[in-house]
């Protein structure tokens, strides 16, 4: 949470944090951070933000998830263990992600990748047990996928996997912007969308 408040900060946003509903009415776009989404799931009910925050999706609140904050935005999460407690996705992208994605061994990898709108060179991309997108709805805009590369090559298919979406003001990524210091290209694409709406 602390690195996408200063990104977004870096990128001429004014950022703060939501714990409570009269935060959430307070605010003009969301970001849901990377974490673990059962846990987020909990958090959300614990803290009575799970329908507000949906409702307000509904509705149309400019959104951008990094990695758990993806899953957490998609309409449906593949595979869920029903041994373990289950993630409650927001249903504000039309999209089905598969969680833990990129595989068990080597969980953890970096890449560079073309995001389509932004054109001043490739995204420096950090994926942590991150989920990728494996069905898009119509009204969905893929801006990146995992390119063929040493980093990726044999990670369980990861190649050509699509680890970056839009649907209108609703942004996701599955890797985590927000750790890479000094690129702040993702906030600020974000940022713009919040003031176009
Ligand atoms: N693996 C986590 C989940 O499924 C996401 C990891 C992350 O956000 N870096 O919720």
């Amino acid at each position: 949470m602390a690195e996408h408040l200063a990104a977004l900060e870096r990128s001429g946003a004014d950022a703060r944090p939501v714990r409570r509903p009269e935060e959430l009415a307070a605010v003009h776009g969301i970001v849901l951070p990377g974490g673990e989404s059962t846990t987020m799931t909990r958090l959300l009910d614990t803290f009575e933000l799970y329908e507000p925050l949906r409702e307000r999706l509904a509705a149309g609140l400019p959104a951008f998830g990094s990695c758990a904050g993806m899953i957490m935005l998609a309409r449906e999460v593949l595979d869920q263990d029903p041994q373990l407690p289950a993630v409650r996705p927001l249903g504000a992208l039309d999209v089905a992600v598969r969680r833990n994605a990129f595989g068990r061994q080597v969980d953890s990898f970096e890449t560079d990748l073309e995001f389509t709108g932004i054109t001043d060179g490739p995204v420096h991309a950090v994926f942590i047990r991150a989920p990728w997108v494996e069905k898009v709805g119509d009204g969905v805009e893929v801006l990146a996928s995992v390119p063929e590369d040493p980093d990726t090559t044999g990670r369980g298919g990861a190649a050509g996997r699509i680890v970056a979406v839009r649907q209108g003001p609703v942004l996701a990524t599955a890797f985590h912007p927000e750790l890479v210091s000094g690129d702040e290209r993702v906030h600020r694409y974000f940022a713009q969308i919040v003031r176009a709406q």
